[in-house]
């Protein structure tokens, strides 16, 4: 658990060596899938309060375990529909929403007495086949479609870039984001979040304008194999 501590200290000194002015805006989403629940717990106890989760079943679990502390859930893993309500019922956050039928679900099946589930259109930036999300042309469409949805409400984009690409590549991506954001932020001034850059990228990201980074190893250390 000290590891957590050391790693976290590491990834600050990171991110204020590529952006030393963006130290103190950009959040860190704790990407804890396949992490144990006491991971998280020590996590929680360095201040990080959101945590971003891939497999349904898994999380669910542990959110439970996790029920006296008072954590902020991002769902990042690939949307199935079977999968939304459990989704719209337990998550505050959904990063990976790319179609139009999948919104129509969470809207529909988030809870009366919840607040807007806080969504962001994940983005495929390189056309990459291996990817989910939408192309970057039908990203305002579809971002109009999920602003008349009540319980939706959009804070903005994320993009995992083609694995394997040049650093310029991934700069040239995460580049290209940050235009498309500031022209979703047209339609949707209240979007403040651009969910880009992980361990291994988040140099890169946050140099460009990522407002959140999503980091799993480099700070949980290796995860569990599935
Ligand atoms: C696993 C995962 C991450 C974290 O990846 P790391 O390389 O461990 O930082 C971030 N975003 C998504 C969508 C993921 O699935």
């Amino acid at each position: 658990m000290q590891n957590i501590q050391k790693n976290l200290d590491t990834l600050k000194q990171r991110i204020a060596q590529a952006a030393p002015h963006r130290l103190n805006s950009v959040q860190i989403l704790a990407v804890s899938k396949r992490q144990s629940s006491e991971s998280i717990r020590a996590a929680s106890e360095l201040g990080l309060t959101n945590f971003g989760e891939n497999y349904l079943q898994e999380a669910l679990d542990k959110q439970v375990m996790l029920d006296d502390l008072n954590l902020c859930w991002h769902y990042i893993g690939r949307l199935q529909s079977n999968k939304t309500r459990l989704i719209a019922e337990n998550f505050d956050w959904v990063h990976s929403l790319s179609r139009e039928n999948i919104a129509q679900r969470l809207n529909r099946q988030r809870p009366d007495d919840s607040a807007p589930l806080n969504v962001c259109i994940q983005v495929n930036i390189d056309d990459d086949q291996d990817k989910a999300g939408v192309s970057p042309d039908e990203t305002l469409a579809l971002a109009q479609i999920i602003n008349t949805l009540p319980k939706l409400k959009i804070r903005g984009l994320m993009t995992i870039p083609k694995a394997g690409s040049s650093a310029s590549e991934q700069h040239r991506s995460f580049s290209s984001m940050v235009e498309l954001f500031g022209q979703l932020q047209e339609i949707c001034p209240h979007a403040d979040t651009l969910s880009m850059g992980m361990s291994k990228d988040l140099e890169i990201a946050v140099q460009a304008g990522a407002t959140m980074l999503r980091i799993g190893e480099a700070l949980f250390g290796p995860r569990a194999p599935q």
